[in-house]
């Protein structure tokens, strides 16, 4: 079994996996370590990951980037409109309420949900693994923002679902930095007088910012904030705007106009800005950006600090909130660590260390793999396979929760909503509701701040509906009977309804508290004050969240299966016919050289020929796009003329080196 951990990253993602002697941060199948966060369909197969970034420019319509933006969104959330107009090439449409792709791939318009294309990237990313460890991936941790909403948080549940992956839980991605930089301490503080230090995490697409608490064996999240809308991707967005703006008059083209052209000019923007981090000035070019027009330009660490002067204008903001959150003084925030590749900035470090003054930026996590790091210390310690050093992480919810009602005619005037998770609300976390009712019964949860809530984002979470209230225990007939209903803010963030009964004692005694409200915390209902017996009579419910129902699940779980296998087999095609004409070009070659003493001049010809009809059958129409069995009886063809050559010579190789090692003894 595997223990891997995984940063899900708006460009790319890094995966850690557990062995016995630490946490490695592994490479892909072109010795990255990152892996770009792509998608692209084909005529013939997909792309995922390195190889959709190969062909991104040739087929940038059917290469999709910013998953995890597009995620457990709608298609008309202005988030994701935004991120159409400035990011995304590919056409966006609506699959089944939520947003997706359409695009050509074997030779069809197909339609993709959002859900669908992260769950064919998780796939890639469990393949690597899987590559690396040569075993099988399913158990996994999957860090994402902290300010991912329950919708978010299933839509990653049900993708990883669709690629048979098991997600043991889903850890914010400044938790999991924390936890990676708590664990491998041994000089961590008594809980008393905890170590606080602030994590800022600057990347693609995000900025989030978190201040923990440091004692022996534990982390304790005091706060958090974020600007959802801040990363690298608006820094190349500028510098694209800006010099779109330059060649309008220098060459008279309007690159904006061009998606092909934006999209040659972002990469090398990209490429500028990542200069511009080490160096004062550094220079752009892009050859044949549009209209056969070669593009250069320059650009200095100055005027790029000038024209990302509103981006770098919104970095104070959620540092300030999260340190007046935590209620910490500064002075009590030891240390302040960068991750994200956009922390790498220097305008961007500075204005992080304009909010803590008198403190210098620590850089001791890696800050490309410290996430990764972290969700795979996660996965360590909730998978059996390793014995980790126990760590306790106490994180917290980012928007509050509340759960509302239809009034009951016998007690029109009850409150008929609460909030169950306030703001900040420890995760895990449970809770017990009571409500007093005798009849079928329904509770809606919702985020009680949908204000507050990333773009578009449905506030709504889950509903309870209780089928049959068991009516026991009333003091008289008709009475309405307390049932307490269990709701659960899991350690993935996310909510549910896992039980509701009504309690009933041996012996008949006052009731608690007769309204409705939330009855302790993370412990159940408080014991009876006597030795009596209680007994619990479930009510039967249903419980309804945003989740894809299992038999949706399945069937997306096939389809990609039934994708998967179709990539493997054109993979498979390609490197048959690969090897046709590898074997046709070494053994001519070898015909002339070591084969030579052991081959008749007539068995030479007849193979030479063979090769030679293989070869012109290859760069036929038929030869060109032939399936896998026929690559594959080819070569056996060439093999049983050359196989017997071949031999021979091994032969007489062999004999040779026994003759020698005879000789030397
Ligand atoms: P997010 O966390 O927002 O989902 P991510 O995890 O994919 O995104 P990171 O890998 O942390 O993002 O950072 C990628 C961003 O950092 C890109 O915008 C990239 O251009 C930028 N970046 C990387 N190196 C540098 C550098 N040396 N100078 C400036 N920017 C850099
Ligand atoms: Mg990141």
């Amino acid at each position: 079994m595997a223990v891997v951990g995984v940063d899900f990253g708006t460009l790319a993602s890094k995966i850690g996996v557990a062995r016995h002697r630490g946490i490695d941060i592994i490479t892909n199948e072109v010795s990255n370590r990152a892996t770009p966060s792509l998608v692209a369909f084909g005529p013939k197969q997909r792309a995922i990951g390195e190889s959709a970034k190969t062909q991104e420019t040739s087929n940038f319509k059917n290469t999709i980037g910013s998953l995890k933006r597009l995620i457990g969104r709608t298609s008309n959330d202005p988030d994701v409109q935004d991120i159409e107009k400035k990011f995304i090439n590919a056409s966006l449409v609506d699959v089944q309420g939520t947003v997706g792709v359409e695009v050509n791939y074997v030779g069809e318009r197909q339609q993709f949900s959002a859900t669908q294309l992260v769950a064919m990237y998780f796939g890639r990313l469990r393949d690597t693994a899987s590559a690396e460890l040569k075993t099988t991936v399913s158990d996994i941790v999957i860090a994402v923002p902290g300010w991912f909403t329950d919708i978010q948080r299933r839509a990653i549940m049900d993708a990883a679902s669709i690629a048979n992956l098991n997600v043991l839980r889903i850890i914010n991605d400044t938790t999991a930095a924390a936890l990676g930089y708590g664990i491998t301490k041994s000089d961590l503080p008594e809980a008393d007088n905890p170590k606080h230090v602030a994590f800022v995490d600057v990347g693609h697409s995000s900025l989030s910012v978190a201040i923990v608490a440091f004692s022996k064996g534990q982390l304790v999240v005091k706060s958090t904030a974020y600007d959802r809308n801040l990363g690298g991707r608006d820094i190349d967005y500028a510098l694209v705007r800006h010099f779109a703006e330059e060649f309008k008059e220098k060459y008279k083209i309007d690159v904006l106009s061009n998606p092909k052209a934006t999209f040659r000019l972002a990469a090398a923007t990209e490429k500028l800005k990542k200069v511009l981090s080490a160096n004062a000035e550094a220079p752009i070019n892009v050859e044949s950006i549009m209209n056969d027009v070669d593009a250069s330009s320059k650009l200095s660490r100055e005027s790029l600090e000038g024209l990302i002067a509103d981006e770098l204008s919104r970095i104070a903001a959620p540092i300030k909130r999260a340190i007046a959150d935590s209620e910490l003084s500064l002075d009590d925030i030891e240390a302040v660590e960068l991750i994200g590749g956009s922390s790498r900035i220097p305008a961007v470090r500075a204005r992080i260390a304009e909010c803590f003054p008198g403190k210098t930026l620590s850089t001791t996590l890696n800050q490309d793999e410290a996430v990764a790091r972290g969700a795979t210390f996660s996965c360590a310690m909730l998978s059996p396979v390793f014995r980790v050093r126990d760590f306790s992480v106490a994180d917290i919810s980012a928007y509050p929760i509340k759960v509302k009602w239809d009034p009951v005619p016998a007690d029109p005037e009850e409150d008929t909503e609460l909030v169950v998770f306030g703001h900040g609300n420890s995760i895990p976390s449970t809770k017990i509701l009571s409500f007093y009712r005798k009849e079928p019964f329904e509770i809606e949860a919702v985020y009680s701040e949908p204000q507050g809530l990333p773009g578009g984002i449905n506030p709504w979470i889950a509903k309870f509906t209780a089928k049959e209230v068991p009516l026991v225990g009333q003091e008289a007939p008709g009475d309405p009977v307390q049932v307490k209903l269990k709701t659960r803010l899991n350690a993935s963030g996310i909510m549910g309804f896992e039980a509701a009964y009504v309690e009933t004692r041996e012996e008949r005694e006052e009731p608690p508290v007769p309204m409705d409200g939330v009855e302790g915390g993370e412990a159940a209902a408080p014991p009876p004050p006597k030795k009596k017996k209680v007994v619990k009579h479930d009510v039967k419910f249903i419980a309804g969240y945003s989740a894809m129902d299992k038999s949706m699940v399945e069937a997306l779980k096939e389809k990609e299966n039934s994708m998967w296998e179709n990539d493997k087999l054109v993979k498979d095609t390609e490197d048959r016919k690969n090897a046709l004409e590898e074997y046709i070009y070494d053994t001519r070659s070898k015909l002339d050289d070591r084969y030579a003493p052991f081959v008749q001049p007539a068995e030479k010809d007849a193979l030479l020929a063979l090769l030679s009809e293989q070869e012109d059958w290859l760069y036929t129409e038929e030869g060109e796009d032939a399936t896998k069995s026929v690559y594959v009886s080819r070569l056996d063809a060439c093999k049983a003329l050359g196989d017997p050559i071949h031999n021979r010579w091994r032969e007489s190789e062999d004999r040779q080196r026994s003759i020698a090692s005879l000789r030397e003894t």
